[in-house]
This record gives structure tokens, sequence and C-alpha cells, in this order.
């Protein structure tokens, strides 16, 4: 049995294609010193592919900066603008991917949105009437060259054209329908280059096909692969799919001249009976892709195998061992942890580890060693210190009225409104106030022993005090401690939880540069004393003023964690919940009156199925919400943050998350959300953000005066609150200072 790999991360394993882009971006190194880096980084990649044994190995996977985007450029998918800069090719490319300001003009970059379920992000290409689709580009087939130059024999991966014309924009008259011949014709052209080349196989990615697919997208795909596979001539064509299952078109798939098929087992929920129910070609090769490339544990054989056996056993023969996704979305190497004992790390596997694994279980498929199969059994089974059986029982014995907090919203409202007595658009921020060069150096003295806690403490005791004042300065109405002992909103709650790994290196691609390093979620998750209350009480402490408490929401925690995969999210959710939960009811125990659960990542893991989002994640996700927040008091405020306004057609989940104040970014988009809001007689009072906190752009008092006059028309005077739209930890205290002062201006000019 063979095996494969669909791309493999490119960042570097010390993030060296981050730091020599950056230095490139800032004209300290060259386009060929940048160059050398990158070749680096193929290179090591390949050989360590090619030394673990791995059969179909992916040329293409690399990219500058993103993938869609390498696509986009390969096609001529460039808007003018970006062309007219007159750049060399890999600064245009880099225009595109991150905007240019300098002498030859002034553009912003194309937008950039979430790649799937992923944590990572791709660039959104546009296309319009004036755009001639060619392949002028040959990326493909110079990787695909580096890599036999190297003695590595690969496939040629690149984006598939159904799942690129559905990401795509159309800013121009055309649209899907009109372009599908055009790119069939030109990715044929790409095969007959990938044949010239001598490539044997080339691989289309195609994870749109997970979704939930119309009758339209149905023709267009078959359409455009007709035309492609018609005219393949010798070159094998592998069509991937992950990050689900693909029961729309499995038929349709299944039925075209494909020469491999490849199908998420991991994901894919309906992946292995729809082999079973469908049958599946004997004529094409099954790229089975049953090791996690989106998580960090170590395979369970016996699971594994259990599926490799009922793929059999449905009469398929030619199987492929396979990631169920890029290795793009785990860490390099678990060779770079030097501080996770090994009673810990032999349970992990990040991209380097997988490669042994795929090559075991391919032979563990064809020969079962009961020695390797036993103990990887018992491996599973001896996870130190990951359980605790208090924390289980009380997931066990959480009560239906525990997600349900009492009186109900109407009768807390003017409870809260007749014990705060706030002013008519009352004013507050999202949580951060600008973390400076001061406040992370504090941190970063701190954690390498530089100075004791109480230097530490007292800085971070100044800060908030500080930030106080400034803030009844200014004339806020509800005032917040700062953050400035949070590095991020997910990592501090995460280290001061049991049941939560840490790594140095273990750093995964968000986008572009830009890194992210997600703590592990190693076993049962529960509170060991109280987190933020000594911040927040202290900030109280200060003033006489209402003051915020800030916590991170359990969804979000989970979302922007890597999960454990021997008991279910839902599950690990409840138990970050109920320790949040300890967590509020500390807070309210000690003065803090108005508690704000971020859930900034809530919208983010909407299953890509739109029939699978109430029932394969609302209807728990936001039960868990409200799980934290239902033992307080009926005069305590909730209130709760989520980073983007794309929530329209969620708002009955959002209200029913049953928070009395809800903050959201609504400054960069077209305020589309208040009439839904509207229309769904949407109970929580509301702040959508006035102003834009990712620009040191400082908004006028008229400016915000007029977002507000939109808002009014929508939201009714009593329910409106006015603030940013996000948190102000990215800004400076100068801006910072002026924007915040010309909101309250605003807030109290329309009083
Ligand atoms: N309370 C957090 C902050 O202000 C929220 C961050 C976020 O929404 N991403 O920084
Ligand atoms: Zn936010």
């Amino acid at each position: 049995m063979k095996t494969s790999v669909i791309g493999y991360p490119r960042i570097g394993k010390d993030r060296e294609l981050k730091f020599a882009s950056e230095k490139y971006f800032k004209g300290e190194i060259s386009e060929s010193e940048l160059n050398a880096t990158a070749a680096a980084i193929r290179e090591g990649n390949l050989k360590a592919q090619k030394a673990a044994g791995i059969d179909f190995i992916s040329s293409n996977d690399f990219s500058f900066y993103d993938n869609v985007l390498d696509t986009a450029v390969l096609f001529n998918v460039i808007p003018a603008r970006y062309t007219d800069l007159g750049l060399s090719a890999l600064d245009t490319y880099f225009a595109m991917a991150r905007g240019y300001q300098g002498e030859k003009g002034n553009v912003k970059a194309l937008a950039m949105k979430k790649w799937f379920n992923t944590n990572y992000h791709y660039l959104v290409p546009e296309i319009d009437d004036s755009t001639e689709v060619k392949l002028t580009g040959s990326k493909p087939v110079d990787e695909y060259k580096e890599a036999a130059s190297l003695g590595v024999n690969t496939k040629v991966a690149v984006t598939g054209p159904f799942t690129f014309l559905k990401l795509l924009r159309y800013t121009g008259s055309k649209s899907i329908s009109d372009y599908a011949s055009v790119f069939a014709a030109e990715y044929v052209k790409l095969i007959s280059e990938v044949a010239n080349a001598c490539a044997e196989w080339i691989e289309f990615d195609e994870p749109y096909l997970v979704h939930d697919l119309s009758a339209e997208d149905i023709k267009i795909f078959k359409d455009i692969y007709n035309t492609i596979l018609g005219s393949k001539g010798d070159v094998k064509v592998l069509i991937q799919t992950y990050f689900g299952d693909i029961r729309d078109i499995y038929s349709e798939v299944t039925a075209l001249a494909f020469d491999g098929i490849g199908l998420d087992f991991i994901e894919g929920k309906k992946t292995l009976e729809l082999v079973k129910t469908n049958g599946f070609p004997a004529d094409k090769l099954l790229f089975a892709g049953v090791v996690n490339g989106k998580n960090i544990w170590k395979n369970n054989y016996e699971k594994t195998l259990n599926i490799i056996d009922e793929i059999k056993s449905a009469g398929v023969e030619s199987i492929v061992i396979n990631t169920s996704c890029s290795l793009l979305h785990v860490p390099y190497t678990l060779a770079s942890e030097t501080k996770l004992t090994d009673e810990y790390k032999k349970h992990f596997a990040f991209a380097q580890e997988k490669l042994p694994e795929l090559v075991e279980i391919a032979s563990l498929a064809v020969n079962k060693d009961e020695a390797v199969l036993e103990a990887n059994k018992k491996l599973h089974e001896s996870r130190v210190n990951a359980y605790d059986a208090k924390v289980q029982e009380r997931v066990k014995n959480i009560k239906d009225s525990d997600y349900t907090r009492l009186p109900e919203f109407a009768e807390r409202e003017k409870i809260q409104k007749a014990r705060f007595n706030l002013p008519l658009f009352p004013t507050t921020t999202i949580g951060s106030f600008p973390q400076t060069a001061d406040v992370r150096k504090n941190r970063q003295d701190f954690r390498k022993g530089n100075i004791s806690e109480e230097e530490y403490v007292n800085f971070n005791k100044n800060k908030i005090a500080e930030c106080i004042k400034l803030q009844e300065e200014i004339g806020l109405d509800v005032l917040v401690h700062g953050e400035f002992e949070r590095n991020d909103m997910v990592e501090y709650f995460g280290e001061h939880l049991e049941g939560y790994l840490f790594t140095e290196k273990a750093w995964v691609q968000s986008y572009g540069t830009r890194c992210v390093k997600p703590p592990f979620i190693w076993g049962d998750v529960s509170r060991k004393e109280a987190i933020t209350v000594k911040w927040s009480a202290y900030a109280k402490s200060c003033t006489d003023k209402e003051v915020k408490g800030m916590l991170t929401g359990p969804v979000t925690i989970l979302n922007w964690s890597f999960p454990r995969e021997d008991i279910s999210i839902k599950e690990s959710t409840l138990q970050i919940a109920l320790a949040i939960r300890d967590e509020v009811l500390d807070l309210e125990a000690n003065g803090i009156n108005i508690i704000q659960i971020d859930e900034a990542a809530l919208r983010e893991k909407l299953p890509l199925r739109k029939s699978d989002w109430y029932s394969e994640y609302l209807d728990w996700a936001i039960p868990a919400f409200r799980l934290v927040a239902s033992g307080v008091k009926p005069e305590t405020q909730i209130h709760t943050h989520m980073c983007y306004s794309e929530f329209t057609d969620i708002i009955p989940a959002i209200d029913a998350m049953d928070a009395d104040v809800i903050t959201f970014e609504a400054s960069r988009s077209d305020l589309l959300i208040l009439d839904s809001l509207k229309g769904n007689n949407f109970k929580t009072e509301v702040g959508p953000g006035v102003y834009d906190i990712h620009s040191p752009r400082v908004p006028s008092v008229d400016e915000i005066v007029t977002a507000l006059t939109k808002m009014r028309a929508k939201i009714d005077d009593s329910k409106l609150w006015v603030n940013p739209d996000c948190g102000l930890k990215t800004r400076g205290n100068e801006e910072t200072v002026k924007s915040l002062k010309n909101l309250v201006e605003a807030a109290k000019s329309l009083r």
C-alpha cells in the first residue's frame, strides 16, 4: 500500500520564511536572498518526505503567501490596480497580498478570508470584465522540475478550477458560469505543460466540494472536468477533497475519468458510508485521508485500520494512505520542543512525525503487526494527568436548568436599568487598551525571571490605575481594566487552566507571515484558582464607576486550541464553560457587576454545510455560552463581544446566547446587520462598533454621529451602546485617546 501527503507546512521549521519575507519587505534582503530561503525550505520539505518513504509527495504546495493567490497569478487574474503599479512580478504578488504604499502608488490588499473551517486565511482573488484569463505563470512546473532535480518525483498540486471559481470575487458583469469554460481551457494547457515536464500526476484540490452544492454547482463542476479530463493525455489526474465529505456530488465525481480520488475520512462524517453504499470504481486509486492533517495527536491505529478494513470490504482494492488535508495546519516537528517531557511528547505527531505514521499504517494495513498495534493502543490508554473524575462528574451533572438564566431577559433589563442608571447611549470599550512596549516588556521580564512577581504585579496595577483615570477623564461610562496582563485572549486563559499544554515552537501559519501557536487541550479542563479577579477587583477599587470584568468564552477558547480526539469537542467545551462559569461567579462575588464574556471566534467554526449549522454546532455551542453566564444574579449584567458582524444568518442563535449586551464589529460593514437585527426583533442590547480599530485613523465626532444616526434608525435608543469595534491593544495611546474622546462627545451630543 502506498502513501501520500497533500501538502507540507512551508513557513520553515524556525519560521525562516516569515523572517526572510519580513526582511524583504523592509528592503533588508534581495529577491534572490528571499528565493534562496524559499528554495531551502522546499528542499528540506521534499527530502523529509522522501526520506520517510512517502510515495506521493506534492510539489507546488509551497507559497510565498497563499496558494489561492498563487493560482490567481498563475492564470493572470490580477486586478489592473496592481499591474498598474509597474512593480516586479514578486512585488506585484506581494502588493496583492499586503497592499502597496510607496512612490509608485497606494493600493489596498485583496480581501482575506478564512480558509474553510481552518484558522488559515486565503486571499480572495478578484476578476472583472477586463481580466484576460490565461495561463501566464509557470510556478507548478518550475517547482515540479526543481523537485525532480533534487531527485524527488512529485505530483503537481494545484488549486482546482471549481474551488478557485467558487472562491473568486466577481467584480464585473460576468459570473461563474461565464468563466467555467475559459478556465477549463487554461487548466488543460496547464496539464499539457505538466506533461511536457514529464510529471506523472497532477492533483487538483477541490475542497469546495464538501459544501452543500446546488444543481448549478454540480453542472459547472461536471462541465469543467469533462473538458479537462477529455484532454488530459497521459497525465494522471487526482482530485483531492478535504474538510468534509462530498455527499452531494459523490456519484458524479466517481463517474468522471479521474485516476485518483482523495476523500477525507476524518472530517468527512459520511465518507465511509458513501464508499460503502455507492461503491468505488475499480480503475481508480482511492486516496484515503486517515491521518488527521489538522491535529497534533498520534494516530489511533486501531481506529484507522478499522476504517481501512471497511473500505476494503466495500471492495476497494487500490488504496493510498493519505493525510486528511494539507499538513499546513499543524506545526513542523516535535523535535523543536525542548520543554515538553517525553511523557507528553510521545502522544503527539506534528507534520514530520506524521510521515513515518503514514508509512507504518500502510504497512499495518497489509500486515497487522500485533506488537505495534498493542503498543499504539497502550499509548492511547495511558495519558498521564489527563483525566479528572471530578470534572467529568461535574459535566455529567449539568442539569437542563443550568443552561437557562432567570429571570428572563426583559425582566433583567428593567432591573439592570434601574441599578446602573447609565445615561442614554452608554459608552464603553471592548476590553484591551494599547499594549505599548513597556507593557509587553513587563510580561516578558516576568516570564524570563528578570523581575519579581511583586514588581510585575505593581507595574500592572499602576497601568490599571492610569487606565481607569484616563477613562474617567475621557468620560466613558463603563470602564475596563485594560488587559495589560494578557498576551492573547486564549493563551492567557489556557495558561491558567488545568488540562492545557504549551509548546515553544509549534507555530502554524495563519496568513502570510503571520503564525499562531495554539495551545493543546491535553486533558480534562478545570480552573485551579481565580484568574482575573485580582486585576478586575483592583480596577474597581480605583473608581466609583462600573468596571467590566473581561473573560474569554468557552467556544472561542476551544476553537483556538488544538482539541482532544478522545472526547467530543462538545464535552471539552462544557468543561471549559464550567471553569469560566466559576470565574464569572468569583468576579460577581468580588464586586464586579458587569462581566463581558468574549466569543470572538464563535462564528468561525460554523460547519461548512449550512445543513449542519445547528445540529453539529450551534445546538451545543450556544448553550455552552449560556452555562457560563446562567449562575449570576439578575442585576449582574453580562456582555459578550464578537469580532465579525457576518452573523446575519444566525441572528436568532446569537440572541439565544441570552447575554444582556453584545458588541460587535460593524464599522467596516455596511450596517446590513442592523436590518437583520430589526427583522428578527433582536432582544439583546447592542453596541455595533462605531469606528474601526484596525487602523490608526481617528474618527471625527461627526462621523461617529453619522454612524450612530444610522443605527438609531434600526435599533431602539434604549438598547444602543456606543463603543469601538474591537479591543484597542494593537493601537497607540495617542490615537486611542483622541478617538475615544470623539466617541464620548458623539454619544453626549445625541443624548
Ligand atoms: N476583550 C478583548 C480585547 O479587547 C477582545 C479581543 C477580540 O475580540 N479579538 O482585546
Ligand atoms: Zn473583537
